[in-house]
């Protein structure tokens, strides 16, 4: 089990260190910000929701905690391509992930996240940025 602590860790610090999708997509045509004042983070995460209902584009900026950069970057690359619809399914299995501590028996990268669940505090950063996605499409095209 210990080797797969690593690796969930490892994902983590990946995405801290190399973020996925960072800044505005020049086709975005939605927008929304995530605020977790408890512990500072903060992030505007933009997408393009395409004519096929699908978010083809995404990225984000922002700052904060490693949980919460590496948690919104790691959200951009699993909801590119999704319906609205199916980025909410994707949610519910990671707060299902982060609030219970397991995984589905399938090993996401998602499940990298399983160790939040012993820190309620920290929920909150590891949401953030899904958030502010499901927020973001949501919103009226600009
Ligand atoms: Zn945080």
């Amino acid at each position: 089990m210990s080797d797969l602590t690593d690796l969930y860790q490892s994902v983590i610090l990946d995405h801290n260190k190399r973020p996925r999708n960072r800044g505005k997509p020049p086709t975005a045509n939605r927008v929304a910000t995530g605020d977790n004042p408890t512990c500072g983070d903060h992030c505007t995460v933009y997408l393009h929701l395409g004519d096929d209902n699908r978010i083809d584009a995404i990225g984000f900026e922002g700052a904060g905690c490693a949980i919460s950069q590496a948690s919104t970057s790691l959200m951009t690359t699993q909801v590119k391509g999704k319906t609205p619809a199916e980025a909410e399914a994707l949610y519910a299995a990671f707060k299902q992930i982060v609030t219970t501590g397991e995984a589905p028996d399938e090993i996401s990268d998602l499940a990298a996240f399983a160790g939040v669940h012993a820190f309620p505090a920290r929920i909150k950063c590891a949401t953030l940025g899904w958030h502010a996605a499901l927020e973001a499409v949501k919103q009226p095209p600009s």
